[in-house]
């Protein structure tokens, strides 16, 4: 199998980025390396972080697989030495010289970058839609997420019929108007996935609302803002089907925040079979990684699934061949699709580009190694989760 060189991506889920023309090294490294441990964590909780604390940390960001891997691709690309130092002067001279978004342009187009499908929901405050794309250069597709509305919402201390009116009529208002093609939530990193289908019932958001603002949730299991959220989660599948774009859900791993025993994609599995959400079509963001399976699974046995592969791919490093393997274990070919999660700058986006479209082609020219795909049908599938598969689900 062929690696994928000039196949465009269609990058399924990542981030905005604030243009940053200058970073010294360890700038860098905090906005590009995943993973917690910022000396604010520890000064939260009243930990000292003196010198070789920070030592500490800042070894924790450069020791993982992923981060070394990102800076000697970057590293190859520059033409420098693989060292944080070379890179991070290497971009900040590129920038002084080309421009910064000619050096977007030029970083995407090496990594064959078409399409970013884009969750404005992080970082907040939000970056504003019209500078991303002006200075990305490459198609942006934004995604809308519900949970800043709702904390919005909370905090303006409304009646439910006024609360439910505005959650309704702003995300009607961001597909139809705001040029948002669907929705995100981030339930699995507040009160978990294991949502009831009957939370969609517009009693269970009264009484939940109206214990929320009496201040009487009972808090730890069945408290109100579960409730709260559950059926807000609900109604956003609901409008995801009446808009026709699809629901993208936070499935798995994510940052040090995730509620990492209510994060697998299996607790999802009565609600999205559930008849009245039947029709939505919904992205597994993550696919789950590392439940990444049952992703794969869900994906098969349920006609609107698709399995998105970022986080597996690039956070987890080298597993991400092994990752795509597993997910098409059970999902079809045409229900998977590349991502990335990146932020930050352009050249995580770039890394993990040359990165999936390696483990992509090494995953399924495996399959052509063992029989099970034929060299054709292995290229078809290349292309279909690099890009293609994302172009349908959004209908791009
Ligand atoms: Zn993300």
């Amino acid at each position: 199998m062929h690696d994928l060189t000039g196949v465009p991506l269609v990058d399924v889920h990542c981030h905005p980025f604030t243009r940053k023309e200058r970073l010294s090294a360890d700038e860098f490294i905090n906005v590009t390396a995943f993973g917690g441990g910022s000396p604010q964590y520890l000064e939260e909780a009243g930990a000292a972080v003196d010198e070789s604390a920070l030592a500490f940390l800042r070894a924790a960001k450069t020791d993982t697989v992923y981060f070394r891997h990102m800076i000697h691709r970057l590293a190859a690309y520059f033409g420098v030495p693989p060292d944080v130092e070379a890179v991070a002067a290497a971009r900040n001279a590129a920038i002084a010289r080309d421009g910064y978004e000619a050096y977007c342009k030029a970083m995407f187009t090496a990594g064959d970058i078409a399409t970013l499908i884009v969750d404005f929901g992080y970082p907040l405050p939000s970056i504003p839609v019209e500078t991303f794309r002006r200075e990305a250069g490459v198609e942006i597709v934004p995604i809308f997420r519900i949970e800043p509305l709702i904390v919005d919402l909370l905090k303006a201390d409304l009646t439910w019929g006024e609360f439910r009116r505005r959650y309704d009529d702003t995300i009607a208002d961001a597909l139809t108007h705001g040029g948002y093609r669907g929705l995100k939530s981030i339930i699995a990193y507040r009160t978990g996935l294991d949502i009831s289908p009957l939370s969609r019932t517009p009693d269970q958001g009264l009484d939940a609302h109206d214990a929320i603002r009496r201040g009487a949730d009972s808090g730890a299991g069945g408290g109100a803002i579960k409730r709260l959220r559950d059926h807000l989660f609900c109604r956003a599948l609901e409008l995801c089907i009446d808009h026709d774009v699809p629901m993208q859900v936070h499935t798995g791993m994510g940052d040090w925040q995730v509620r990492l025993t209510a994060c697998q994609p299996s607790l999802l599995l009565d609600l999205l079979r559930f008849p009245a959400y039947r029709a939505c079509r919904v992205l597994l963001v993550h696919t789950g990684y590392p439940y990444h399976a049952e992703a794969g699974y869900m994906a098969n046995v349920l006609p609107n699934i698709w399995c998105d592969l970022s986080e597996g791919l690039p956070f987890a490093g080298g597993a991400a061949k092994r990752i795509i393997a597993e997910v098409l274990e059970m999902a079809p070919v045409s229900r998977v699709c590349y991502g990335s999660d990146a932020y930050g700058t352009p050249e995580p986006f770039y890394a993990a580009a040359v990165q999936g479209k390696h483990a992509i082609a090494a995953a399924l020219g495996g399959l052509v190694d063992d029989g099970m795909l034929s060299q054709g049908e292995a290229q078809t599938a290349a292309r279909l989760i690099a890009g293609e598969n994302a172009r349908v689900l959004y209908r791009l």
